[in-house]
């Protein structure tokens, strides 16, 4: 059976000429770039060609570029960086929806004695920015804050936040993960002092990731160790990861607009198909400021574990934020920031695209999502006549804190 894949914002195929660019880099130019001999020089000329290329992305300098293995790697080298260089300052700004490589290691300093605020969301995810504005304090070492929404796609203002943040002298961060090669970044107003990226989330390698770090931007290595990355990093580099990198890098810059204006509208086909033929669904996240390929649709009264099962046995990869992809039995904390009723929290759907989706895929899911909802609701205990007085669904309601 082939495979309908919607859900690249879990991770992505390696594009066909990243794959060929990294090839040669396993068997015929292995040398460490950090050797004196011609064998590692050739190395080291790649990856020059890789920095330079990602931080065009971005529109950084290449030496502001420090290569890490994973988005998660570069979200906690930030948030250490930005805290050992201040160490009287113990506030930490941040928000309820981020990814937990960024909550994880927060609720860590928690315990350590820092204090974090985590800015509320509203229902279409967005945060509000005089909330943020009344936060930062005195002590406030960090302002973390996505670009993007893994989940619901919703874009934050990072620019508008990080001319707050300089207002008041805070350091800024921003895990980019989700935008990188959906939106356009931009770093060189300078408000931003270390933004994040992983390779695998946009037609690159699995375990390559970017930490860039505004010139100036005082930085501890977060790997102790040899003098690679200028110092910055320890550790031989992943060399073939690297120049996959930025060949995705270049890929995405080649077809940016065209290949941003046709997700888009193979998305908005989507949900179109989905909200029109399906009742008492809805739209999850912003309607506008989203990323261009992110539908994530609250199907009301059906379980989304059951959903994905379903959608699993027609070859369609799709996920949700709750149970079934984090083996948890926690709704989504995304979706739960925002608000959403129980029965939207247990049901909801997220499909991503990719420049790789075609117009017949998205057919054959709006296809064949209409049976598929109608035949689990008639399994399902829960329907709009009982929602508002099945004491089940009241109790688990007031248990996840929702109203
Ligand atoms: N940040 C966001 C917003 C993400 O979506 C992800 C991965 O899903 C990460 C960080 C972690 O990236 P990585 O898997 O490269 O560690």
């Amino acid at each position: 059976m082939s495979v309908i894949y919607l859900d690249n914002n879990a991770t992505t195929c390696v594009a066909p000429e990243v794959y060929e660019a990294m090839s040669p880099y396993f068997t015929q130019y292995y040398g460490n770039p950090s050797s004196m001999h011609r064998f590692g020089g050739q190395v080291a000329r790649g990856l020059r060609q890789s920095r330079e290329a990602i931080a065009a992305l971005i529109h950084a300098e290449a030496n502001e570029i420090i290569f890490t293995s994973c988005g998660t790697e570069g979200d906690n080298a930030a948030i250490r960086a930005a805290l050992d260089r201040q160490p009287d300052k113990r506030h930490i700004i941040t928000t309820a929806v981020e990814h937990p490589a960024i909550l994880k290691p927060l609720q860590r300093l928690e315990k350590q004695g820092y204090s974090v605020t985590y800015l509320g969301v509203d229902g279409k995810g967005q945060l509000k920015l005089e909330e943020l504005r009344r936060a930062i304090r005195d002590d406030t070492a960090l302002i973390s804050v996505m670009a993007a929404n893994n989940e619901t796609g919703t874009i934050f203002p990072i620019e508008r936040i990080g001319h707050l943040a300089k207002e008041r002298g805070v350091l800024f961060h921003v895990d980019a993960v989700q935008a990188a090669g959906k939106i356009p970044l931009d770093v060189s107003s300078g408000v931003i002092d270390f933004l994040v990226l992983s390779g695998h989330k946009f037609h690159g390698p699995k375990g390559i990731g970017v930490l860039y770090v505004r010139r100036g931007v005082r930085f501890r290595p977060f790997l102790a160790g040899g003098h690679q990355e200028r110092g910055r990093r320890g550790g031989t580099e992943n060399v073939p990861g690297i120049i996959g990198l930025g060949t995705a890098a270049e890929l995405t810059l080649k077809s940016f607009d065209e290949d941003h204006t046709r997700i888009a509208q193979l998305r908005d086909r989507l949900e179109q198909g989905i909200l029109s033929q399906i009742s008492d669904t809805q739209r999850n996240g912003h309607p506008g400021l989203r990323l261009p390929n992110t539908a994530n649709i609250g199907f009301k009264y059906v379980e989304g574990e059951a959903i994905l099962l379903s959608l699993d046995r027609e070859g369609v990869c799709a996920s949700s934020g709750s149970a079934c992809t984090s083996g948890s039995l926690q709704p989504s904390h995304v979706l739960r920031a925002m608000g959403l009723p129980y029965t939207l929290l247990h049901g909801s759907i997220r499909f991503s695209l990719s420049r790789y989706t075609t117009a017949a895929e998205i057919e054959q899911v709006i296809a064949l999502l209409p049976s598929m909802i109608n035949r689990l609701r008639e399994l399902s205990p829960f329907s709009r006549d009982n929602e508002a007085t099945h004491p089940w669904l009241q109790e688990q309601s007031q248990r996840v804190g929702i109203a």
